[in-house]
């Protein structure tokens, strides 16, 4: 193991730890690499349909960049309401959800989706993406039907 990271996973630090995996001067950690990357069958994570929710342009192009290099498909939306949009056209397998965005936030398209998949009787695991990592925001995703939260 050459880098770790604490849970919960940002953004951010799990950028700084590519670009020091890819940067690295090791020979071993080199070769790994490369291996790696010339046989990208043997990637150890499974391919996921993912559908996105965020309005920062930034945060969009950094999340598709990272998702689509670990080998996922990725469906991209700019807010609440596109999502829902997204999500009754498409089967997802999880879906990415920025907590603030204009017209429709995070909480309330999370929301919509809880109650129709009362119908439904499905559950598409729901990641929420917060800007603050404050004290209760965990609880607020978690009541809004969000199985879980990464903070940006
Ligand atoms: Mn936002």
């Amino acid at each position: 193991v050459s880098h770790y990271m604490v849970k919960p996973i940002k953004m951010k630090g799990l950028l700084e730890i590519l670009r020091n995996v890819v940067e690295t001067d090791s020979p071993a950690v080199s070769a790994a690499l490369s291996k790696s990357l010339a046989k990208p069958e043997e990637k150890p994570v499974t391919p996921r349909h993912i559908l996105l929710a965020e309005d920062n342009p930034v945060n969009q192009q950094l999340a598709i960049r990272l998702l689509q290099k670990m080998g996922h498909t990725v469906v991209m939306t700019g807010n609440g309401r596109e999502a829902l949009e997204a999500f009754a056209k498409e089967e997802f397998d999880l879906i990415l959800m920025d907590v603030q965005m204009p017209e429709m936030d995070g909480f309330a398209a999370t929301g919509t989706i809880r109650e129709q998949e009362k119908v439904s009787r499905k559950h598409i695991p729901i990641i929420a993406m917060t800007a603050r990592a404050m004290k209760g925001d965990r609880e607020r995703c978690l009541e809004a039907g969000m199985d879980d939260y990464i903070s940006k």
